[in-house]
């Protein structure tokens, strides 16, 4: 999808200010004093230049050609030699032991904000690719960026203080030479096409990049190690991997030589037209017309070949400056964007109730860029304390309806109510507080086994609801065995005595957390796919029992488990086709008998499966 602000290169020069002014209002509000320090700073170390530079070469030619006692002149060159020690010896305390704390303190303010607007945007924006690319890139340049701009600010400064001295020095002699001065300003324009390419490249490159950093992934990560073992997945990925080194040396082609001009044009006015031209004019209007006719003094001339250096070298620097600025801004456009994105999943101010009757009121739902249902006119009620397990084949919409459920996305038409309200008008946090949830695809994380069945901060008491939980879920047994029991961190990845645990210990750990939680809703989406039938029937027992009070929906590819519920509904196609419980949807011998025949005949043999 298009978005607000996509035509980077023509970023407006009021936006290009507004986003600077971002990034500097945000690393003020990490850290007060060390925007003052280090701007200051800067204003600090121009004057030091200009002292040990221009001005002290002035000074001691105009010393030397006025006949000045030596002393004098050496004790001006002591005391800027003095000054300029103790200013670098502030400078770099400062830069060596509060500013790597300073820039710490930035770094995770900037961080946090980005990772609770993460954790708050929709699931579609996941699947949507320019979407997610702007949210990559906010990502990886975040506090760069800011860094970058306050770095931009201080060279600014710097150069706008020392270049002001130097002209006016300048000036002082000639005041022809401010026009050798102006050209780098002149030559901004190439700058600025420079930087825009430069990011265009950086666009295009980062698509290339995150392709190739996921083929490199299936080459190391545990994850994928089975497959890239077997079949022809090695010399596929590998093929991948050529092509994204050849997608990435295109792209540099593309913007190599178009940067290398600008660059050269850049360098050429510059060095040739600006340091020369001035040089070579001042020489002249020393030797061939002379000071005696109105020509520069010898004095004078060596003042402005010594500084003219300067003053080119600040003008390019500031020119460079402002174009930075605009880099800058198109990256923080990332970054606003992202910070300002609004959820489109509307929710209200209400705090949702501690639990109650779910419905489902004709609820449609198609994926983005997708034209067929994934749900189909839904409607049923959850009723408090009720158990029901959604059954139906692969891709019939059920892991879809849960995530409805979940406001994880928005329904097309059709509301769903919590005690009559519609959950649009519950804030997302306290409406999704209610739910204990372990999804088909969970993930544990690289924490130890307490924080993975808690899944958030501890509390007093929390060992022995670890425990109990663990119990529930049939995972204690193994937990015990593992060398510091709940403490053992999962994984191996930061810690040699980590534990790395099979896919159906994995979900035991994760169905622990429903068990550790008192939420009024549980949402199992096949929580026992990697666990032998044994396993799982015991597991479902448990959930029956620790569940009783609260209201449950459960998807499970083995009808079996369907019998505990109080109802079932078979989704087909994105549509509710058939619903009741186990022993009515026998009776009436649909889609659900038949499925629930065929899959008991492969545990039992014909001729049970026939009685069940
Ligand atoms: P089930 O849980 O019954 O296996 P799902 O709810 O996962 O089914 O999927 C229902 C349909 O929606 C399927 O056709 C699936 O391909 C499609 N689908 C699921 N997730 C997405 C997605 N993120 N983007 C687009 N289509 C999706």
């Amino acid at each position: 999808m298009k978005q607000k602000g996509d035509k980077k290169d023509k970023m407006p020069f009021k936006r290009i200010v507004s986003n600077n002014l971002f990034a500097l209002k945000t690393i003020y509000a990490a850290s007060r004093s060390y925007i003052f320090i280090f701007l200051a700073s800067s204003i600090l170390y121009g004057l030091i230049d200009f002292l040990t530079g221009s001005y002290l070469l002035r000074r001691v030619v105009d010393g030397i050609s006025n006949g000045e006692q030596a002393g004098s002149v050496i004790a001006y060159v002591v005391t800027v030699t003095v000054f300029s020690l103790l200013i670098q010896l502030a400078y770099s305390w400062y830069w060596n032991v509060i500013s790597p704390v300073q820039q710490h303190k930035i770094e995770a303010y900037v961080e946090k904000k980005l990772f609770r607007k993460a954790a708050q945007v929709e699931l579609a924006c996941y699947e949507d690719p320019s979407f997610y690319d702007r949210y990559i890139r906010a990502m990886n340049e975040s506090y760069r960026r800011m860094n970058q701009t306050m770095q931009a600010l201080y060279q600014l400064i710097w150069s706008l203080f020392t270049l002001s001295a130097n002209s006016f020095l300048l000036f002082l002699i000639d005041p022809w030479l401010i026009l050798f001065a102006l050209i780098p300003f002149a030559l901004g324009i190439f700058r600025r096409l420079e930087y825009v390419a430069a990011y265009q490249l950086g666009v295009e490159v980062d698509k290339v990049v995150r392709r190739k950093y996921y083929v490199c992934r299936t080459f190391y990560l545990n994850e994928y190690a089975k497959e890239m073992r077997v079949g022809g997945m090695y010399e596929a990925m590998l093929r991948d991997l050529k092509s994204t080194y050849k997608d990435y040396l295109k792209i540099m082609r593309k913007y190599g030589l178009q940067r290398a001009i600008l660059a050269y044009i850049q360098r050429i006015g510059l060095e040739v037209i600006t340091i020369l031209g001035a040089s070579f004019y001042s020489v002249w209007s020393a030797v061939f017309i002379g000071a005696e006719n109105g020509g520069m003094s010898i004095g004078d001339c060596i003042v402005v070949l010594g500084s003219i250096g300067t003053v080119s070298y600040c003008l390019n620097g500031l020119v460079q400056n402002l174009a930075q600025f605009g880099e800058h801004a198109l990256h923080l456009q990332d970054i606003r964007y992202f910070l300002d994105y609004e959820n489109k999943i509307p929710a209200g101010h209400l705090e949702a109730p501690a639990g109650g009757d779910i419905a489902f009121q004709d609820i449609s739902f198609r994926y983005a860029g997708s034209e067929r249902y994934a749900v189909k006119n839904v409607s049923f009620q959850l009723r408090k304390g009720e158990r029901i397990a959604l059954v139906g084949s692969n891709g019939s919409g059920k892991t879809t309806l849960v995530k409805l459920l979940l406001s994880l996305y928005d329904p097309e038409s059709g509301q769903i109510t919590l005690n009559s309200k519609n959950i649009k008008e519950f804030t997302h946090s306290s409406y999704r507080a209610r739910f204990s949830t372990v999804f088909q695809d969970f993930k544990l994380f690289s924490m130890t086994v307490r924080d993975n069945v808690l899944l958030r901060p501890e509390r007093d008491g929390d060992e022995a609801l670890v425990q109990t939980a663990l119990e529930e879920s049939g995972a204690a047994e193994r937990v015990s065995r593992l060398p510091k029991g709940i403490d053992t961190m999962l994984t191996r990845e930061f810690d040699d005595q980590g534990a790395n645990l099979s896919v159906g210990e994995q979900q035991k750990l994760s169905l622990a957390h429903v068990f550790a939680e008192d939420t009024p809703f549980v949402i199992l989406d096949e929580p026992s796919s990697a666990l032998d039938p044994i396993a799982e029937y015991k597991m479902f027992e448990n959930m029956m029992r620790a569940t009783e009070n609260r209201s449950v929906i459960f998807i499970s590819h083995r009808l079996s488990s369907a019998r505990l519920a109080d109802r079932v509904l078979l989704m087909e196609r994105g549509e509710i086709t058939e619903s009741g419980t186990h022993a009515e949807l026998m009776a009436k011998n649909g889609n659900y008998a038949a499925m629930f025949r065929r899959q008991a005949e492969n545990y039992l043999g014909s001729e049970v499966a026939e009685h069940a």
